[in-house]
């Protein structure tokens, strides 16, 4: 699928507005400029051109909404996303922390042949390096919602299935302390009134904020 005439911009603008409803959320105009590192102002006249182009709209109380066509952009600009980020990952070599930067910027030129033979080569992933579900070529996507890590009740183990993309700072972090998607944690301490956590992995201990582990998918 080709997306001619649409700029690098409003596919950004699509692909966090669909992250954005993905995660629950309502998608505001203050909740898209900040997601997209703008002022207010031009969030609201980017969606009002999405408006005209017919792929989203602004529904009273319910935020901006992306119609059929929006969301299926939204979700091929991802799988290129995704499958970049899992190809330069498998196939390069590189960090966790260093893919999403990569793929942000490669995502809008991949072409589909490139892309069928990225996801041909890698097997058909389903997931990519941050354990982010990747929308096949039929562009549906795993939607299954995952426990958050600080749900552990102490002495409970499980498999870190996802870390927040995005963030290279965070994720150099999480991966010292190999709090990364494949690994198993054990929640040894949760501080009542939402103080810290004590986790272990791979034979270490580490205390981690609340609001970190709220990030960090596990299953
Ligand atoms: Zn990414």
């Amino acid at each position: 699928m080709s997306k001619p005439g649409l700029s690098a911009a409003i596919q950004d603008y699509l692909k966090e507005i669909y992250k954005i409803q993905a995660a629950g959320d309502r998608a505001t105009t203050t909740a898209i400029a900040r997601r997209m590192g703008v002022t207010p102002s031009s969030a609201t006249s980017m969606v009002k051109k999405l408006a005209v182009l017919g792929l989203a709209e602004h529904a009273p109380y319910r935020g901006i909404e992306l119609s059929d066509a929006g969301t299926k952009i939204a979700l091929e600009v991802i799988r290129h996303h995704r499958l970049l980020e899992q190809y330069l990952a498998e196939t390069l070599g590189l960090g966790i922390d260093a893919v999403h930067a990569e793929a942000d910027r490669l995502e809008h030129v991949l072409s589909e042949e490139l892309e069928a033979r990225i996801d041909e080569q890698l097997g058909y992933p389903t997931h990519d390096p941050h354990g982010d579900p990747i929308p096949d070529a039929g562009l549906n996507v795993d939607r299954s919602q995952l426990r958050s890590l600080d749900a552990l009740q102490p002495g409970e183990e499980a498999t870190v299935r996802r870390v927040p993309d995005g963030d290279a700072e965070l994720l150099r972090y999480l991966a010292e302390l190999t709090l990364v998607p494949g690994r198993r944690v054990l929640m040894r301490k949760s501080e009542p009134f939402g103080g810290p956590l004590t986790v272990a992995v791979d034979g270490s201990e580490h205390a981690i904020s609340r609001e970190l582990a709220e990030q960090i998918g596990v299953a």
